[in-house]
């Protein structure tokens, strides 16, 4: 029996739309950046406001009810609110995820009309001198607050997150108090930051944390969280260890999939220029969704999957319930998909020295 014809029914309920690649920030680990020369022809190619709003209706019709539009920065094109009005005027529960540095008038006019359900606003540093450092951008920081502040008046559900390198972590205080004062809400940090993918140029390996750094900054904000949750009288009577998560699937409940997630199962991607991707790191798998149409291109995506045998080390790792791996992690981490990522290998080894350690 083949895989396929075990394989649950798939549903593209979430479906992800990649507006441009293209950003107006120049960070130093964006995953998607390219150079100045190629955004002028990734620009030529993005799908134009018309097909969106085709490929919008094509969803709509494949029975898709969240919509995730993102980019790159999604406000940086100039039709944003052209293509942003037609696929909610269809109905979904719109995610919203911006820099905040580009909100103009007509844009926060847009957002008013039709307001998005959610908004994720990623932070990159609490001061211009952190935007400059970073992200190329001088005025980065004052027009990012200004840009939260203005969706804030909107009454979608907003979320701020940010991304931890060597030039922003010692931000991170700053801007969970800065998003606690202004916005009344609570930050979340990317945990990990990988190689960038599909034709991006970074290399991340000298800016972003080491392991160690890495397993430091998500422990300690782990246990300050618990600590606000609970009641000082209790908070010493709570001892805080890290333990195996519980493995997803058993033998007795087999849960079979493509890449080993809800990727290309109900998760879906539609990139800038109208291809179908399972999982937004890898373009090794895709289908054009322009040209085959949204449900042939979906139903077509399964057979363009084949994943190779991993490195024994991995298929073999009593660590891997701790282990963040994925074909899309060890693509962006290795350039292919069966190499062991060293980097990712560490922070799964920091983990384990920290197992049955008291954290709390
Ligand atoms: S990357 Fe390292 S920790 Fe992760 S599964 Fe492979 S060998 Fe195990
Ligand atoms: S990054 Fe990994 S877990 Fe996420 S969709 Fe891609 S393959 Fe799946």
């Amino acid at each position: 029996m083949k895989m396929l014809d075990v394989m649950p029914a798939r549903h593209p309920v979430n479906a992800t739309l990649e507006l441009t690649l293209r950003c107006n920030l120049k960070c130093k680990m964006c995953m998607f950046r390219h150079s100045d020369r190629e955004n002028v022809c990734l620009a030529a190619e993005e799908l134009t406001s018309a097909q969106w709003a085709d490929m919008a209706q094509q969803l709509f019709d494949a029975g898709t009810l969240n919509i995730l539009i993102t980019g790159g920065e999604p406000l940086l094109r100039k039709d944003f609110c052209e293509i942003y009005s037609s696929i909610y005027r269809l109905g979904f529960l719109v995610t919203l995820y911006t820099n905040a540095t580009l909100v103009t008038q007509e844009i926060l006019q847009t957002l008013r009309k039709y307001p998005p359900h959610r908004i994720g606003i990623t932070l990159y540093g609490a001061s211009n001198e952190t935007y400059q450092t970073l992200c190329g951008c001088a005025d980065g920081f004052d027009r990012a607050l200004a840009g939260a502040k203005a969706l804030a008046t909107l009454p979608s559900v907003l979320e701020f997150r940010t991304t931890l390198v060597q030039d922003n972590h010692q931000d991170m205080d700053a801007i969970a108090r800065l998003v606690e004062k202004e916005f009344g809400l609570p930050m979340t940090h990317a945990n990990t930051v990988f190689q960038s993918v599909r034709g991006g140029c970074m290399n991340v390996a000298d800016c972003r944390l080491t392991p160690e750094q890495t397993v430091d900054m998500t422990l300690t904000r782990t246990i300050r969280r618990v600590r606000q949750l609970l009641p000082p009288e209790r908070r010493e009577q709570v001892q805080l260890r890290l333990a195996d998560p519980q493995p997803e699937c058993t033998a007795q409940d087999p849960k079979y999939t493509l890449l080993g997630c809800n990727g290309g199962m109900n998760n879906v991607t539609v990139t800038w220029d109208g291809k179908l991707l399972g999982c937004q790191l890898l373009g090794n798998f895709s289908t054009d969704a322009v040209k085959l149409g949204f449900a042939k291109a979906w139903e077509e995506w399964p057979y363009t999957v084949r994943l190779p045998q991993v490195d024994p080390q991995c298929s073999a790792c009593p660590q891997l319930s701790l282990c963040q791996i994925c074909p899309g992690v060890r693509m962006a981490e290795c350039g292919n998909l069966q190499d062991r990522p060293e980097y990712i290998c560490q922070i799964t080894k920091q983990l384990v020295s920290r197992k049955g350690e008291d954290l709390l």
